[in-house]
């Protein structure tokens, strides 16, 4: 194991060299102010707007893109990884000169081979495991932060010694820098942002959803998993004292708790959707398609965006939060205030806050059987009947339609319990769709019973709720899948006027 640290580093190599930071924003300031206090040259290269203010307010001369990749020795691209496909090869690359060296503060371009490189160029990774404020902070305060610091081209015979000199000026080398690839620091950062924290998510919906549908207190829910801040408190443990060592702090009843059940959440299933995610990444397939998604305007993002948005749990955590807010000394963030007896106005406000919270719990606790008694069950023969009417509908319809335009996507459901399944398919503008077997694969199957997508389909039920209470599941892609949400309120409406009929 090797970490470098400022007894590794040559602040001199850097001396008699201009610095150029392309970019003012997280990254670039926190670099450019760190490094111009370390004693060095330090310009900064930016668009003409907000961002040039704040650096000449801040002192730096500040020059357009491609003056600064002149002007610098030293290229420090501290701009959006996916702006850099388009702006390096016209503002960045004909200005650098034999001798420079550019320096990355992420892997991710260079890694999937979305820039061309000048060869006579040294191409280093300088990038801090810290966020740009956090960078900038730790300096000011004498401490460092981690960063990874790596070599993809060594023109100069000098590069890693260049990559450890900029460390050290940016006040990581005070901590600690670990040498990786480029590929390595790129995967690495994929791989936490794709699998262990969406993994991570899923683990705490779960356990809300879980929790709440047993009926403990949503306020108390939220609080004990993680909006107290304690689990991030002890997160903030295990980084200082480590995983076992932390234990220490909590209960004997609580580390045998722990430790004694720990072995049943060791999944082979986690481990293999991890392994498919890691495989996504290091192929590329992953880089490609979100090349294609951002040249078609991101449209998944922004459905998937909303999708998150609609789940409950979201709406009861900004209530909770304002609760917390309001209330002196709870709110997580806010540091505590005189206690004082609040008006009768403030008071009945936050009783009634209070009631909203209890109110909008009930809504999205109800189920079901509960919710709409008058809602008989339907037989199979009147579920068939109605999903006819439904799918003849879906068919003609304009909205449906437009969701169509510029996709190619099947939807397959089957009824496990009544032995139905129908599909609708989306085709360039087209919709068909009909009962049985669509006639070619589909890219998801969605398979549930006749209650829940009925409930489903009346808006009865929640199709998140479902589906993280295993009443629905499905194979194919998870993003696609989640974009059919953006037609849930047309496919309740189509599917309702056709249950109308049945007697
Ligand atoms: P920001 O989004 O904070 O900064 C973006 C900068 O790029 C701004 O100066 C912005 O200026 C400029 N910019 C954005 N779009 C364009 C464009 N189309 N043309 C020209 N300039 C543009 O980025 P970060 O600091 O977050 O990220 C910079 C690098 O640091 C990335 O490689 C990132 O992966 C890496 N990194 C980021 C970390 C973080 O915590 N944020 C941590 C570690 C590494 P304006 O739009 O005003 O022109």
């Amino acid at each position: 194991m090797k970490v470098y640290h400022d007894r590794d580093a040559d602040l001199g190599l850097l001396e008699g060299r201009r610095i150029a930071v392309v970019g003012y924003g997280n990254q670039g300031r926190a670099q450019a102010l760190n490094l111009r206090d370390s004693g060095l040259d330090v310009v900064v290269g930016n668009r003409d707007d907000e961002y040039v203010a704040r650096a000449r307010e801040d002192g730096f001369r500040v020059l357009s893109i491609p003056e600064a990749a002149a002007e610098g020795d030293v290229v420090l691209l501290l701009i959006p990884d996916e702006v850099m496909p388009d702006l390096f090869p016209a503002k960045v690359a004909p200005h650098l000169e034999h001798g420079d060296a550019l320096v990355f503060a992420s892997g991710y371009t260079v890694a999937f081979d979305l820039l061309t490189l000048p060869p006579d160029v040294d191409v280093v990774l300088v990038a801090p495991r810290m966020i740009g404020a956090g960078v900038r902070d730790l300096y000011q305060a004498g401490r460092g932060f981690p960063s990874f610091i790596g070599v993809a081209q060594d023109a100069s015979g000098q590069a890693r010694a260049l990559a450890l000199a900029l460390a050290c000026g940016i006040g990581s080398t005070r901590m600690g820098a670990v040498a990786v690839t480029f590929a390595q620091e790129a995967e690495l950062d994929l791989f936490t942002e794709q699998c262990f924290g969406p993994a991570f998510g899923q683990v705490l919906t779960s356990a809300v959803d879980l929790l709440l549908e047993e009926g403990y207190p949503p306020e108390a829910v939220l609080l004990e998993l993680y909006m107290s801040g304690e689990f991030s408190y002890t997160l903030a443990k295990i980084a200082e004292l480590g995983l076992v060592e932390q234990s220490a702090l909590h209960s004997r009843t609580s580390q045998y708790g722990s430790m004694s059940r720990g072995m049943r959440f060791v999944l082979p299933e986690l481990r293999s959707r991890m392994r498919q995610g890691l495989d996504e990444i290091r192929s590329g397939v992953f880089a490609r398609e979100w090349a294609e998604e951002q040249a078609a305007g991101a449209p998944t993002l922004a459905a998937l965006k909303e999708a998150a948005l609609s789940l409950p749990l979201h709406e009861l955590e900004t209530r909770l939060r304002q609760e917390l807010a309001d209330t002196p000394g709870l709110g997580p963030q806010r540091p505590a205030a005189p206690v004082t007896v609040p008006e009768a106005g403030v008071r009945r406000e936050a009783a009634e806050r209070q009631g909203t919270l209890r109110r909008l719990w009930r809504r999205v606790r109800s189920r079901p059987a509960a919710a709409a008694p008058e809602m008989a069950a339907l037989s199979a023969e009147q579920m068939e009947e109605v999903l006819g009417r439904f799918l003849a509908r879906a068919a003609d319809d304009a909205a449906l339609q437009a969701y169509a335009r510029g996709r190619r996507m099947t939807t397959h459901y089957r009824l496990r319990d009544v032995g139905l399944e129908f599909y609708l398919r989306f085709d360039e503008g087209q919709v068909s769709a009909g009962l049985g077997a669509p006639p070619a694969p589909a890219e998801i199957v969605l398979k549930t019973e006749a209650g829940v997508l009925d409930g489903m389909l009346t808006g009865r039920l929640n199709a998140m709720r479902a589906f993280l209470g295993g009443k629905l599941t499905f194979e194919g892609e998870g993003k696609l899948a989640i974009t059919v949400q953006q037609i849930q309120d047309d496919l309740q409406r189509l599917y309702s006027q056709a249950r109308e009929r049945v007697k």
